[in-house]
Formats: structure tokens, sequence, C-alpha cells
């Protein structure tokens, strides 16, 4: 690490920059990006979306990268133009390829071979998905759910059209796969963290929130730091690191905390995406200064902690409210497997994805832990089950507040809020207690509750 204590930095090169860099411009925009951040590391796309850079291209960019200190890396994207006529039937996002096609897969094969035989370590940039719902994938789907298809195929993908081919066109390649930042989504589109990690050499994450308010994908702010704590559970010193890209990026501090919280999750790495992006861009040129200030800061603390939430692979529902939670200042620690050992928990309705999920929550409380559990947790566990654990019933009927009280230790009113509304529950004295009312006018309800 040339440039700071606690991580590399890193520019990821896409192969449609790559293919239009000259010597001299590549000079221009190194000595740029070594002023503002400091990099220590690159990866070098061969392909992306039918774009292939040349080899002698490529050997030219690598040696300018090793004349300057700079390590190297492949990278690969997985998207493609139509190969043959009939391909434009296939329903593909992004372009992403049909794994039920032979053509698609002996391609991509051939890419695969192609970049193996230029660097000894590959990443996979997180479009290494499907969705594609053309007459193959679903006669090859039959009876299986999308979720289920997809999982099994992707993982048929890495060993057989990634690894094997990687491996044999150069037997010292390590491959890493990248996950995206939509964590809750990957089942659905053949993401398996609960088997690709042990299949590749390592695993990377996409911190990308931009502006939240802007941006596409309904990711929260606090999801930049999160996402890099659950992977690291998922994949343990296996993470190589985070990375975001400038997208959707105003006001500028929206591409700034993207690096602070990918920093605070304690990277090996933090990856800039796009070298093409990055020339005379004013989101980058103070990052190198907050960076340092970041790294002087990760001199003095440890390992990030917080209170555990249960996110089981290949689960969804209540998409990331622990990340909304998580931006007003309450610290989480999403982890893959039910924390047995911990002192406190957090569930939402995505912990029902196990199905032994109650048997462990009631172990658990009998071990003397707390569980915080959310209405969407409680009120889709049948009723009888979960009338073992409270008294706490679930009405169907909303409550529009404007007024809080705050009950216990930090006790206080707070009046005339936004209106927010509540679904309204219903729990027996003294057998429960409310610590947070919520209300108008002459009533109120409870929102918090033991
Ligand atoms: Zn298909």
């Amino acid at each position: 690490m040339k440039h700071f204590k606690n991580f590399k930095t890193c520019v990821y090169c896409t192969a449609q920059t790559l293919a239009s860099l000259d010597e001299t411009t590549l000079a221009r925009d190194y000595a740029y990006l070594e002023k503002y951040v400091g990099i220590d590391k690159v990866y070098l796309e061969t392909y992306r979306d039918g774009t292939w850079v040349a080899i002698d291209h490529m050997k030219m960019i690598q040696n300018f990268f090793k004349k300057h200190g700079v390590e190297i890396a492949g990278g690969i994207t997985t998207v493609t133009p139509p190969l043959e006529k009939d391909d434009v039937k296939r329903q593909r996002l992004f372009q992403t390829f049909c794994y039920s096609n032979e053509a698609m897969r002996t391609y991509l094969k051939k890419i695969v071979t192609y970049t193996a035989e230029l660097f000894d370590e590959i990443i996979l940039d997180d479009f290494f998905f499907t969705s594609c719902t053309c007459d193959d994938c679903l006669r090859e789907r039959s009876n299986l759910s999308w979720a289920e298809f997809r999982s099994k195929k992707m993982i048929d993908v890495a060993e057989n059209l990634i690894l094997k081919p990687a491996k044999l066109a150069n037997p010292s390649v390590k491959v890493t796969i990248k996950y995206p930042n939509w964590r809750e989504s990957y089942h659905e589109t053949g993401y398996v963290p609960k088997i690709q990690p042990s299949m590749f050499d390592k695993i990377y994450t996409g911190t990308e929130t931009r502006n939240t308010a802007h941006t596409d994908q309904h990711l929260p702010r606090y999801l930049s730091y999160s996402i890099m704590r659950y992977m690291e559970h998922v994949a343990p010193g296996r993470n190589g690191g985070g990375w975001f890209d400038t997208y959707s990026c105003w006001p500028i501090d929206c591409y700034l905390e993207q690096g602070y919280l990918t920093a605070l999750s304690r990277p090996q790495e933090i990856t800039l995406f796009q070298w093409g992006d990055l020339f005379e861009n004013r989101l980058v040129t103070p990052l190198g200064m907050q960076l340092s200030k970041l790294d002087r800061i990760l001199n003095q603390v440890g390992t990030p902690c917080g209170t555990p939430v249960y996110l089981p692979y290949a689960s969804d529902g209540e998409n990331h409210i622990e990340d909304h939670l998580g931006m007003h200042g309450i610290p989480f620690e999403p982890v893959p497997d039910f924390p047995t050992n911990a002192e406190n928990v957090f569930l939402t309705q995505a912990a029902l994805k196990d199905p032994d999920i109650l048997q462990k929550l009631e172990a658990f409380l009998r071990n003397g832990g707390t569980a915080v559990v959310t209405t969407g947790f409680a009120s889709h566990i049948q009723a009888a089950q979960w009338a073992q654990f409270s008294s706490v019933r679930f009405t169907g009927r909303k409550l529009t507040a404007n007024r809080y009280h705050v009950t216990d230790d930090f006790a206080g009113f707070y009046e005339n809020q936004q209106p927010v509304t509540f679904d309204e529950l219903q729990f027996s004295n003294n057998a429960s207690w409310s610590y947070v009312n919520a209300g108008s006018g002459d009533s109120h309800s409870s929102i918090l509750l033991l």
C-alpha cells in the first residue's frame, strides 16, 4: 500500500475506456488520479458488451502501469450484444448473457481464456447474473422457481464457463466474484453467496448507493457500510474490497459519503469505477484528502461492531430497514448465520426465510439474549406461534401520528411532527410495556414496546 496504511486504492478501467486510450492520454489521466487520490492498483478489463481490448494494446497499458509501480489485475463484464439473429428474442436486462444458449456459453469461455492468458488475477464485474426468460430458459427451468433455476444455473456457469477455462489457460490465476450492492435480490438473479465464495478465490462488494433520492435501486446510504460487513461474514478475510462509482452523485457529498462508509467498513481495497469517468471530475478532487483523514482514524480503531441483524442467505422482506435505522445512528452488523452467541439480535421479515427461526429465537431468549423484532417479522408468523412470545396482536388498523411520547430513561414529548403512518398494535398492559407511543389528538398507541 503506497498511499494509505489501511487500504489500497484502485481504479477499475472498462474495455471501452481502455480501447480508447493512447499512451499520452493514459499518462495524463494517471497524473490526475495520482495527484487527487493516489493509485495502488488498476483492474484492466479485457471485455465488455462486445468490446475486446486487443492484446498489443493491453500489453502497452500493462507496461505503463508496471513502470509506475501500480499493481495490475484483469476484469471481465459479462454483457454482450446479440451474437445470433434469434438473440434479440432473449429478454436480457443490460444485455447479460443467456446461459442456456450454447453460442453464448462458448463465447464466454473464449473471453475468460483470453483474459486468464493476460492476467494472474481476474475480477468479474457485477453483471454476472441472468434475468433471461427466453424459450430455452423457460424449458430448462421446468417446475423450478426462477430463483432456484437461476441459482443452479449460475453455479454451473461459475464452474464450467469461468473457473475451469481460467485455470486451464493459466493455472496460477486467481478469480474474484464481485457481488452487487443489491443483496436483497441476489437469489432472483442467480447470485449464490452461500456457495459461490467457496468456489472462487475471493469475493468483492459493490458499495455504490449514490444520491438515495435520485438513484434507481432503492438502496439506503448505510448500505455502503453494511453490505461490506455482511460480505465479510460471508467469506471471512476474503472480501477483497468495496467499489463505488460517480453516477447520480449530486451534491458532491453523496459521492464522498460512499467513500467514507466503505472506508469505515475496513476494506482491503477501495475501488473507484471507472477510469474514463474520473479525469477532471470534481467529485474526485477531495477524495484523496478525505481518505487520508479516514486512514488516520482507522489507525486508531479496531474491528467494526454493532447489533447483529440476521439476514439468511437468499432472503428478502422489509428490505434494508436496518440500513435506514443505521443511518440514524444505530450501529448494525448484518450476518448470514444466526448469531447464537451474541447478546442481542435484530430480526426483520427477511429472517423468516430460515425455517427454524422460531426455535433459534426461543433458544436465544432462554439463554438470556435480547431480540428486537419488527412488525414485519412478527405479523408474518402464525398467530398461535407468535402468542408464545408476546402479548402484541396485529389489528390490521393503521395509526397516523404527529406526536410522540417516549417513556423510561429518555422520557419526553415531541409535538407537531410531520405525520407518519404506522401499524396499530394491540397489547396487554403489564404483560408488555410501551417505550414509545405515537398518536394525534386525544389518543396514542405504542410503536416500540417490550
Ligand atoms: Zn435464456
